[in-house]
Formats: structure tokens, sequence, C-alpha cells
């Protein structure tokens, strides 16, 4: 899939390639080729690829929308933004066009669950307990973050997802340590790029104050950033309450918390489940159930619990890679879609766990998968049917994951009228080749590696396995500073 007409580009990015390697960030790629068109005029700027109008050509489509299905060597034509037209050999005049004949072309996924900020802590907690990371990087690494530092972790944080396939995260965010936290973190979503339900949580600057029993409400800065910073509903980046809920506030500030929300009509995310059962049940004792709450783990909820959520319309987000190694639990995937519960897969932090939805969804399904296989195992006898689907997974990383942030009539699906958010897969890789049966391969066989190229609201984010943006690739060495100074002042 490498055009002939990129070969300088191709050079300058290979330079690019080797600098990110030498500042150890690894599987980041970043292309100069976009830098022309950087200057923003706001003094951050970030390359913008080609505009108005994408073909992709050729490919592949697991639309994900039953209408659609999977379709074979089709054309998808993107323009202003949206997805304008699904079919064979279409004949319209598109200002860039993607051969992608050699891929497999998916809804761009959806990571339901991030914290963003800790890109730059990258892997420091990957032996943590769940209690070593509340006390450790809730109460001394998210303390000494400034600003700029959030700024950076939410840049590159949402370049990785991009890398990685992701063009929409829900971002946790708990330092918001003062308003300028808040705005920088934004500001980073913004330049990256990324479609993002920015959620806007508590202060990092002391855990017990805001995580043990909390008797603090939510900051009220959240209403200046609603009117601020998301005057509208319908734009790249959305508002979202990232509220301590029942495990880790008082009844009282849950539910002014959950109020302000409603009265700011933005969604609600709390963890919840992770370390014991009861507060779904407090939830519905204070009368606050609803479609826009989303549950994050949800580990250990009762199976009465699950009913509530799937009644009163609720999402599950799930992290399996962090839950297993935190002791949170096994995952929920399985109650969640028994109680009819709306699913979803996140990666939660990469201080921990690996940054791609395609290991989550793996581990999602095939934890899943073990679950249910388990008693006819543990009975001596064998398995009549495997469940859940391959592409029920794939429905988690995609539709059901914009289901969760209340974006799927925008979002989760390659359907014409909706928003152009689209990851192109390569199929002719040691890895993928050949492809019989594509939602396999995409949920089973690719990785990082094979995402070729991604658009974000029809903006070409990633070409050629390359992520264009020009401002991380300058802040490259000021996210390793920053991340060291961080773990330095933090006594780690
Ligand atoms: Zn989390």
């Amino acid at each position: 899939m490498v055009d002939d007409t990129d070969h300088d580009d191709a050079d300058v990015s290979r330079r690019s390639y080797l600098k990110a390697g030498a500042a150890g960030l690894a599987a980041v790629a970043f292309s100069s080729t976009a830098s022309a068109q950087a200057d923003q005029g706001d003094g951050r700027g970030r390359g913008r690829g080609t505009r108005n109008s994408v073909l992709i050509e050729g490919g592949t489509l697991v639309t994900v929308d039953e209408e659609y299905g999977i379709q074979r060597d089709t054309d998808l034509y993107v323009e202003d933004g949206e997805i304008r037209l699904i079919g064979d050999d279409l004949q319209v005049p598109a200002a860039d066009v993607v051969d992608a004949s050699d891929s497999v072309v998916v809804p761009g996924f959806v990571n339901a669950h991030l914290h963003t900020w800790e890109s730059g802590v990258r892997g420091i907690a990957g032996d943590w307990t769940f209690m070593e990371y509340l006390e450790k990087m809730l109460g001394k690494v998210s303390a000494q973050y400034r600003p700029d530092d959030a700024y950076l972790g939410n840049l590159f944080g949402a370049v990785m997802q991009l890398n990685a396939g992701a063009t929409t995260v829900l971002d946790w965010f708990h330092i918001a340590n003062s308003p300028a936290h808040s705005d920088r973190a934004i500001d980073g979503l913004e330049d990256a790029g990324i479609r993002a339900l920015f959620t806007h949580g508590p202060p990092g600057d002391d855990s017990a104050k805001w995580w043990d029993n909390s008797s603090t409400t939510h900051p009220d800065d959240i209403r200046r950033l609603a009117t601020e910073r998301f005057p509208s509903a319908d734009g790249r980046l959305t508002l979202a309450m990232g509220a301590r809920g029942p495990d880790y506030s008082t009844d009282e500030v849950t539910r002014k918390d959950i109020e302000l929300a409603r009265e700011l009509d933005i969604p609600v995310s709390m963890h919840i489940g992770s370390l014991g059962s009861g507060g779904v049940k407090t939830l519905d004792d204070l009368g606050l159930l609803g479609d826009d709450l989303n549950y994050v783990h949800a580990n250990r909820l009762t199976a009465e619990e699950f009913e509530l959520i799937g009644t009163s319309g609720g999402s599950v987000s799930t992290t399996p890679e962090v839950e297993l190694q935190m002791g949170m639990g096994m995952p929920a995937l399985g109650d969640a879609l028994d109680a009819g519960a709306v699913p979803s897969v996140g990666v939660d932090i990469v201080s921990n766990v690996s940054d791609d939805l395609f290991t989550q969804l793996r581990m999602a399904l095939q934890v899943e998968r073990g679950l249910r296989n388990q008693p006819e195992v543990a009975a001596g006898e064998q398995i009549q049917e495997v469940t859940p689907s391959a592409h029920r997974a794939l429905e988690l990383a995609t539709i059901e994951g914009a289901r969760a942030l209340g974006l799927e009539d925008r979002i989760g699906s390659l359907t014409p009228g909706k928003r152009a958010d689209i990851t192109v897969i390569d199929a002719d890789d040691l890895n993928t080749a050949p492809v019989h049966k594509p939602v396999e391969t995409v949920v089973f066989q690719a990785g990082i590696e094979n995402v070729d190229t991604v658009l974000v609201d029809g903006e070409v984010v990633k070409r050629n396995g390359l992520v264009h943006n020009p401002t991380a690739q300058q802040n490259l060495d000021r996210l390793e500073q920053s991340a060291r100074r961080i773990l330095r002042e933090s006594g780690l």
C-alpha cells in the first residue's frame, strides 16, 4: 500500500521513527510530511491530512451495520468528514485516494475507558496491586502533574490510541488539580486530533480527600468547562463527568454529583464494583439509576445489580488486562451481556498494560469464553459451542462502545451519514494474510503494526503506517523529561 509518490515523505518518516525509538517511545512512528500544514496560527498547530474528500478504494469493508454487512472489493467515499457512499467502483472526484485493495476496513475503534494522562508513566505499575495503585498513582504520582504534564500526557496518550486504530476515547481525567490542568488536557486531545469524551474527574492532589469515602462534591469548574470549552454537543470533543460514585464518596456526594451532571446534560462515568459489591444497589436506593450512567469494571457486582444496570439502560466498560492484574476480579463482560447492559471495552491505564484495543478485545472475549466453557470442563464434558462470537467482540470495540458513550448516532459503524471515523488494516502482512474471514483477522490476528490508515471525522491522521502529527513529534523529548521529573518528585 505504499504509494509511489510518497518516497521523499517515507525517508523523512523513517528518520522520525528512529528519533522516536531513540527517545524510548516504541510503537509510535511520526511523519513530518504534514508539517507544511501544521501552523494553525495559535502556536500549537498540528498537521492536518487531506480534508473534504477521501475515497477508500477496493477494501473489504466490515461495516458493523446490519444493512451493509461485510462487502469485498468495495469503495467507501468520505466528504466533509462524513461517510457519503458505499458501493462498487464509485465514480467520485476524491481529493485523496486510499488504496485498500489488500486491507480490511473497519469503523474506528472506541476505547471506552482510558486515563489518557498516564501515557508518560508507561509501564511503571506493571506489578502493582489495586491498593498499591490507589496509594502510589492517585496519591503520589498524580499530585506531581503540572498543567503542561497533563497536556503532554493527553497529547501522547491520544496519539498512541490513533496509532493503534482507536479513533474515539473516553478520557477519564482524574488529575483536575486546577482549572489549568483540565484546560491543558483538553488542548492535548484537541492537538492529537482524536474524538473524545473528556470525562472531567476529581483532582489528583489528595487521594484521602477525593477517593476515601469522600465528603467533597465534584469540582465546580465543570460548569465553566461546559460553557467555555464544550459549547456544542456535536463537536469532536464532548464533555462527561467522572464521578467518584458510591464506592469512593458518600451517598450525599454521589447524589449531588449526579444531579449536577444531569443539570449540565452530560453523561456520568464511575468506577464501581472493583473493591466490592453494593454500589449499584446504593444508586438504586438513591433513585439515581439511568441510561446516562457508565459503570467501569463492575467485577464484583451482584446478579441483582447487573439486572438493575440492564433494565435502567446503563453501560458497562470492561478493561480485562488491568482487572486481571490488579485483583479486581474476573472481567464482567458476560454479566453485562446477560443483563442486557450496553457492553464496551477499554484499555484503562498504560501505566500497567498495553495501549491497544486489539489486545483488550481479544482478552475480554477469550476470558469470557473460558468462563462459559468452565462448567462443562469441570464436569469432564466437551463444550458444544463457542460464544460470544468474533463478530460480537468486534461490536464491543465499535458500535457498542459508541453506544456506551452516547455517540451511536454519529460513529461506531461504517454507515452513510455517520462521521468518517475509519481504521484501515493491512491484510497482506505476515500476521494477517491470507484473509479468509475478515472479522476473525481483525479480532484474533491484527495488531498495531497492521494499522495502516486512520481517519477521524474524515481527516487522515495516520497513513502508510505512520501517524501524522508534527506537534507530537516536536514534543517527544518533553514527554520523557516530564515523566522523569514526575517520577523523581513523587519518590518513585
Ligand atoms: Zn479507570
